[in-house]
């Protein structure tokens, strides 16, 4: 997933294709332009395994121009972990025991 590559998933779920086109496309323009994302400078924080980490990751999406696919992308894909569009997908997960 993550970034140098942050913004790549380990897979792609069927269901997701269409975002994850949307959001390849959007990513392939940023790196032809040179320019580079928010999660690939520290891309561990964006999959931390602490919410303080986290959340701190989530701020630095907030300029992200890819933030909306790369959200979107997050939920169709149904991302278990990490911060994906300003959205800390962690929390939504229930933890490993949780009833
Ligand atoms: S929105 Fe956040 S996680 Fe998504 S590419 Fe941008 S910086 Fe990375």
């Amino acid at each position: 997933m993550t970034p140098a590559r942050r913004a790549e998933p380990l897979g792609v779920h069927p269901e997701a294709a269409g975002a994850w086109a949307a959001l390849r496309v959007q990513l392939d323009a940023i790196r032809e332009a040179g320019h580079t994302l928010p999660c690939e400078s520290n891309p561990e924080h964006w999959v931390g395994e602490a919410t303080a980490e986290r959340e701190a990751a989530a701020e630095g999406c907030h300029w992200c121009s890819i933030r909306t696919a790369c959200a979107a992308f997050g939920v169709a894909n149904r991302e278990p972990i990490g911060v994906w569009g300003g959205i800390d997908r962690t929390r939504l997960t229930p933890s490993r025991g949780a009833p």
